[in-house]
């Protein structure tokens, strides 16, 4: 194992801006995800050290929000420059402790970087809203920020994610309390020296590690918080809108998915095939608009499989640190068992036409060979769960009406892939699918002012553009008379 250099032995929170041990003194371990071996702990954060987190945010909330856009605006821009200063320590953390291919975290730290500058300029040319009634009257539309934000994210591309909430909440004009991921919480203890060389405030970013359960359930019940973005499985999207009902919240779910691709005959098929294996391969298919669930048109079926299962097996598995792998380790040995689980279900269930096994050439560490499981039926397990591994399954399709049924035949609607020569059928069908993004001849390239989001068990709501903004913000309506306002007059002398 090579371990990066300047690993903290121990990664504490960051609260009110000091790096603190948990209130009760409690840590948990840190693996990565090639020796699974313990290298560092971290404060086990409870309700405590959320109690602190939320008041140090609270404190900083009147400066922080009373700041121009354009001030807020300059910070992210220092955050960003901050973000690629480190842009090689930020890669190796990443990889190292998610098990990403090195090659794969590093366009993540570029990416993480761009969202703060995204954000910095959609504040900026954030317009306001006014409306005037004839003579009489005018309104316009205040946009305040909610005040302190809770931030939830996953273990998948954990730094990035993070930015991705981080960087809308802070140009709102927000403090927050940010919960990373247990699994992956290295990258984050990057924050801290981040945000003191852009010169962000104390307060105005906190960071409480720890247990979903425990420090992120608290993060939920805080009667000071009024709004919970987050991102993570459905079963635990489902549980904190229950636990937000208590307070009210606002609340945004970006959750699991099964993404379709839909393949028809006349599809350019080398570029679909190159779609599918980098779609649900790359990020070791630990990628919530994974496209898992390929459906193709049966003429095609046939030879569709046998290239996707000769590609699967060409994909190179190996060391998350070096730049050659394409896929990397899993996350975490529960992570891996469970996808395993699904291996297993899936040789019951289906035909396996590539991988299924460990690489013959990698003795230990979380690690799979994309694996391809064809003919598979709408019922089966393989075909209705989210995997969120290096593992796809095929099955076919006879005409249109099909395609779409299968399309939507799971709980899911995060994103669906369309690959074919005919476009207006392309646009028939990306009307028709059930999910919150398509891709029509187009593998997952994302333009920043786009919404992004899911429907169905994907998610509640959309981020992106200016809807992060309006998500961390409430708008509050000003009527001002410009003239005579006539009220009628009650009570008034006869
Ligand atoms: P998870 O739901 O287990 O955990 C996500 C976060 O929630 C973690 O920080 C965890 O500690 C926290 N958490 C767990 N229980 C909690 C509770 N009771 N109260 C508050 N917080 C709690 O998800 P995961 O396994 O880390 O992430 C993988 C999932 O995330 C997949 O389903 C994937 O599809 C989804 N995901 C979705 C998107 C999207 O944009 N739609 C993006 C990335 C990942």
């Amino acid at each position: 194992m090579i371990l990066p250099e300047n690993l903290p032995p121990v990664i504490r929170h960051w609260i009110g801006g000091e790096l603190t041990d948990a209130a009760d003194g409690r840590t948990f371990d840190v693996t990565d995800p090639v020796s699974n071996a313990p290298y560092a702990q971290a404060a086990r954060g409870a309700a405590a050290d959320v109690d602190r987190a939320v008041a140090a945010a609270r404190v900083a909330f009147p400066e922080w929000s009373r700041l121009s856009n354009r001030a807020r605006a300059t910070t992210l821009y220092r955050i960003a420059d901050a973000v690629e200063a480190r842009h090689d320590r930020l890669a190796a953390f990443e990889s190292f402790d998610s098990g990403l291919s090195i090659t794969q975290a590093r366009g993540q730290a570029r990416r993480a970087a761009e969202n703060f500058r995204y954000f910095a300029d959609v504040i900026v040319a954030l317009g306001e809203e006014a409306y005037r009634q004839g003579e009489a009257q005018f309104s316009y539309v205040v946009r305040q920020p909610v005040g302190v934000a809770g931030l939830i994210t996953p273990w998948n591309t954990p730094f990035m994610l993070e930015s991705w909430k981080l960087a809308p909440a802070l140009a709102a004009g927000c403090t927050l309390v940010l919960k990373p991921a247990e699994w992956t919480p290295l990258s984050a203890s990057l924050w801290q020296e981040i945000f003191d060389e852009a010169g962000v405030p104390a307060g105005v970013v906190n960071i409480v590690h720890g247990i979903g359960e425990e420090a992120g359930q608290a993060l939920v019940d805080h009667p000071d918080v009024p709004l919970i973005s987050f991102t993570g499985s459905t079963d635990t999207g489902r549980h904190i809108i229950r636990s937000s009902a208590q307070h009210l919240k606002t609340t945004s779910m970006e959750l699991g998915g099964k993404s379709p691709v839909v393949v028809f005959a006349d599809a350019d098929l080398e570029a679909a095939l190159d779609s599918v294996v980098f779609g649900v391969f790359s990020l070791n298919g630990e990628r919530c608009t994974a496209g898992s669930r390929v459906l193709v048109e049966r003429p095609l079926y046939e030879e569709f499989t046998r290239r996707l299962a000769e590609r699967a097996a060409n994909v190179r598995v190996g060391l998350p640190s070096d730049p050659a792998t394409e896929v990397g380790a899993l996350v975490h040995p529960e992570h891996y068992a469970r996808v395993l689980d699904y291996v297993e279900i899936g040789k019951k269930e289906a035909r396996l036409v590539a991988g299924g096994t460990r690489p013959a050439h990698l003795a230990e560490g979380n690690y799979l060979q994309p694996t391809v499981f064809a003919d598979v039926e709408r019922d089966a397990r393989i075909f209705q769960e989210e995997i969120f591994g290096p593992v796809v399954v095929l099955a076919p399709f006879d005409d249109e009406d099909e395609a779409i049924e299968l399309a939507n035949a799971t709980q899911y609607g995060l994103a669906a892939y369309i690959w074919t020569g005919d476009l207006k059928r392309g646009h028939r069908l990306a009307h028709a699918v059930e999910s919150g993004m398509v891709w029509l001849n187009s593998h997952n390239i994302r333009d920043l002012r786009t919404p992004f989001g899911g429907v169905k068990a994907s998610g509640v709501g959309r981020e992106g553009g200016a809807r992060s903004i309006d998500f961390y913000t409430e708008s509050k309506i000003v009527h001002v008379a410009l003239g005579d306002v006539h009220t009628p007059r009650f009570g008034a002398a006869r």
